[in-house]
């Protein structure tokens, strides 16, 4: 599988820290499962401008767009060679054992049970939806 950057609309924000992402793209991503059969796909990663700092070919990517804030016509050369550095080197986040072990602790400790119990009535949703006739007051 040759990576991709991806055209979307919105960009995905960060799953490492929740910043709005610059930039995302599609490469290969596998693993061997609990029975050893390699388990090849692909994932989606983010450019994070706050993330960004730890890989130089990221760290570059998230300069240009500091400097040019889009890609234009007199910047689409430079850009195409960031991006294809950064795509050859992103790699998905390997999981921290640790840091697995400590929430599977945390959840049967009941942790994350707030998170989980919140009633969907309580939430605030914006609907531009009209009540049905007959409905209304
Ligand atoms: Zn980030």
């Amino acid at each position: 599988m040759v990576p991709e950057l991806l055209v979307i609309e919105q960009v995905p924000t960060c799953p490492r820290c929740g910043t709005p992402g610059l930039l995302a793209a599609h490469v290969p991503h596998g693993w061997v499962n609990a029975n050893g059969v390699p388990v090849e796909g692909t994932a989606i990663v983010v450019l994070c401008e706050a993330c960004g700092s730890d890989d130089p070919s990221a760290s570059a990517l998230v300069t240009f767009f500091k400097v040019h804030g889009q890609v234009g016509e007199a910047t689409v050369h430079d850009f195409v060679r960031l991006a294809r550095a950064w795509i050859r080197n992103a790699r998905v986040p390997a999981v921290d054992p640790e840091a697995f072990e400590s929430d599977v602790r945390a959840w049967r400790c009941g942790a994350f049970d707030e998170v989980a119990d919140v009633d969907a009535d309580d939430l605030d949703w914006e609907t531009d939806a009209s009540p049905p006739p007959g409905e209304a007051d």
